[in-house]
């Protein structure tokens, strides 16, 4: 019987790269392999060297045809190459792979809260026509369809990453009405991003199918990080990471801490595109000007949770990368900055 493969990568779009799929059927007796697309429409490549090749890295079930073929159908995220099978240029799992690899014996893990806000049409799902909802503040954790926004759509969504085994911990509905987070891992990289970039393609995907108040199916996922200006939050991508030493030792912690600090800069410029937008020191942020990091403390750059601080160990969170950061990058250079500076 044959099945389908989706195959899924991330784009050359500057300056936040989108993903891209699109399905191939294999016959019966054929298994997962290179396959390749046009760059040139992917800003990937110019026309006359126009071919990109894709090869598999992380095959999950396809949660949305669990029924048909036999139940073979896969979702399959692919890292790009170029024609010699050397990491694409816009290939920035390949370094995140490099880093998880030299500082294998850290055994690192990340867990990712991502942060996104349904829109339908040009505006936030849910909100009026004209003026504006009730200002923030009822919002986070809601309940009640006079504060919720969307929850179809993110409960089939999770249901979706677990039936695909993709480790999602949960979800929750965020502080500006119609934003929601779900957070994935703790697991290592390059593998906790490829299951974060999956289950951005799951959501999108997912919300096609839903319809709004207007009775069209116009919604969207987006990963903006300050898709509405004044007084609302925006939309992050908390990074939480430990190493073998964090989840033992409270001083391991702080060293990560001050580690982060040194290198503050140059994180920021990798952490998504408008970042300056979202870090203003408002609305539970730290202004990306200036870095610092305090226990239970969500106006800081890195917050130790409170329960790391009275046991004395675990893990600490990055506050800095935006919704629209490449996951791949953020926890790369955690690991360059963190494990490159430990004696
Ligand atoms: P909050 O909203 O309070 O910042 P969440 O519960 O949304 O916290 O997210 C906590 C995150 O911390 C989860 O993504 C989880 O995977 C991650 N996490 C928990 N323990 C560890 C650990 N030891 N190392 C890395 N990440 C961890
Ligand atoms: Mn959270
Ligand atoms: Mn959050
Ligand atoms: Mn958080």
């Amino acid at each position: 019987m044959p099945y389908q493969a989706e195959y899924i990568w991330v784009d050359g779009s500057k300056p936040t790269a989108k993903l891209r799929s699109k399905t191939r059927v294999y016959q019966d007796d054929e298994d997962l392999g290179l396959w390749g697309f046009d760059g040139s429409s992917t800003n990937q490549a110019p026309g006359d060297q126009s071919d990109v090749v894709l090869r598999p890295v992380h095959v999950i079930n396809d949660p949305l045809k669990p029924d048909t073929n036999g139940g073979r159908n896969v979702l399959v995220m692919c890292e790009t190459l170029l024609p010699d099978l050397s990491p694409h240029p816009s290939n920035t799992r390949a370094a995140c792979a490099a880093a998880a690899e030299k500082y294998s014996s850290f055994d690192m893990w990340f867990g990712i809260e991502q942060e996104y806000t349904f829109f339908e049409g040009i505006k936030p799902l849910g909100w009026p026509d004209n003026g504006f909802p009730a200002p923030q503040g009822g919002y986070y954790c809601g309940v009640g369809s006079d504060e919720i926004f969307g929850r179809p759509i993110v409960n089939e969504h999770m249901q979706a990453l677990i039936d695909a085994g993709i480790l999602i911990g949960g979800i929750n509905a965020e502080v500006m009405p119609s934003q929601w987070e779900f957070q994935v891992g703790p697991m290592v990289a390059p593998q906790v991003a490829d299951e974060l970039w999956l289950s951005r393609w799951l959501l999108y995907r997912i919300a096609e199918d839903h319809e709004g108040p207007s009775g069209i199916k116009n919604i969207s996922a987006t990963l903006n990080p300050k898709p509405m200006e004044g007084d609302w939050n925006g939309a992050g991508a908390h990074t939480n990471f430990s190493t073998n030493e964090m989840r033992e030792s409270y001083e391991a912690c702080i060293a990560a801490a001050e580690a982060l600090k040194v290198n503050h800069d140059l994180h920021i410029e990798n952490y998504g595109h408008g970042i300056e937008r979202r870090l203003t020191g408002h609305h539970e942020t730290a202004s990306y000007k200036q870095f610092s990091y305090g226990a239970s403390d969500r106006g800081a750059s890195v917050r130790i949770p409170w329960q790391v601080e009275k046991e004395g160990r675990g893990y600490i969170e990055d506050r800095r990368p935006n919704a629209n950061c490449d996951p791949y990058v953020v926890t790369g250079l955690i690991l360059e900055t963190v494990c490159g500076s430990a004696g």
